[in-house]
């Protein structure tokens, strides 16, 4: 396990959820954290002033990770305010509730750009220097429902499984150099997207509660500390899907 002090973080959509309990593991890890939102600064910044309670750097960096001008500027942000990244979190992500059978075509696209294509243009971002380093940590945050189909849609299932894919590929690619690129895939984590955008029923988990956001957030830090684990799934979800 390395320690992760002098490491620079970066967490997509670290303003709240599964990705702020990401940011909150790798400070305590030892690591500086660039956060990055979309909308809600007012949480970026209260996390970020936590971080440096515990003695470590953290600053906000507004961003839509879908649109790569935007990824671009604010890779070339972090970097000149903190340095290049050394671990990178693909959190950011939507869940959007359409009938099955009636999913519009620029709500699949949405998805595909905000929970996938977002993923792979903050990784070609980051690459580079990671390369340059010869050491880099990729974590994508995937789901559950790439495996089970899950409790979204056919839509959200697959831009999640998109990440599995590409965590493969990135993996296989980095192998030689430094670089491990995992997925965990959550399912039925207590958030804003689980209660307010699906309303899942915390009885209707196998385990009979919800996961909560530090359950998944330890295992991205394990990961962000291991260099011999690459290009895996890691599932948490309460026995939902069993491998
Ligand atoms: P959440 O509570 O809704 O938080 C979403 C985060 O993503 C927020 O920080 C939000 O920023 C940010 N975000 C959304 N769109 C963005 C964009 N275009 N650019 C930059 N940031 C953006 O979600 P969560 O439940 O923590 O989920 C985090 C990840 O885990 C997602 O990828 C989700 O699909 C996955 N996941 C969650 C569950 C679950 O049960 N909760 C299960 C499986 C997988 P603002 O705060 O600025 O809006």
């Amino acid at each position: 396990m390395i320690p992760l002090e002098g490491k620079i973080a970066l967490v997509t959509g670290g303003s709240r959820g599964i990705g702020r309990a990401c940011v909150l593991g790798l400070a305590r890890a030892g690591a500086d954290v660039a956060v990055n939102y979309l909308i809600r600064q007012d949480l970026a910044k209260e996390v970020c002033s936590l971080v440096q309670g515990y003695g470590r750097r953290a600053f906000p960096f507004q961003a839509d990770v879908s649109n790569s001008s935007e990824v671009n500027r604010m890779i070339g942000a972090v970097e000149e305010r903190m340095g290049g990244v050394d671990i990178l979190v693909n959190n950011a992500g939507i869940a959007r509730r359409y009938p099955w059978d009636q999913v519009p075509e620029e709500g699949w696209d949405e998805i595909m750009r905000v929970n996938l294509k977002s993923a792979f243009l903050v990784t070609q971002a980051v690459l580079p220097g990671m390369r340059a380093r010869k050491w880099g940590r990729i974590i994508n945050i995937s789901s559950g429902a790439a495996a089970t189909g899950g409790v979204v849609g056919p839509y959200y299932a697959a831009s999640k499984a998109g990440m599995l894919g590409m965590t493969h590929g990135y993996a296989s690619l980095t192998l030689k150099e430094g670089i491990t690129v995992n997925a965990v895939a959550p399912s039925l984590i207590e958030t804003e997207m689980a209660h307010r955008d699906l309303r899942v029923d915390p009885k209707s988990t196998p385990i009979g509660r919800m996961g909560t956001v530090e359950e998944v957030s330890e295992v991205v830090v394990m990961l962000a500390r291991n260099g011999y684990i690459t290009g895996q799934t890691i599932f948490v979800n309460g026995g939902r899907h069993m491998t």
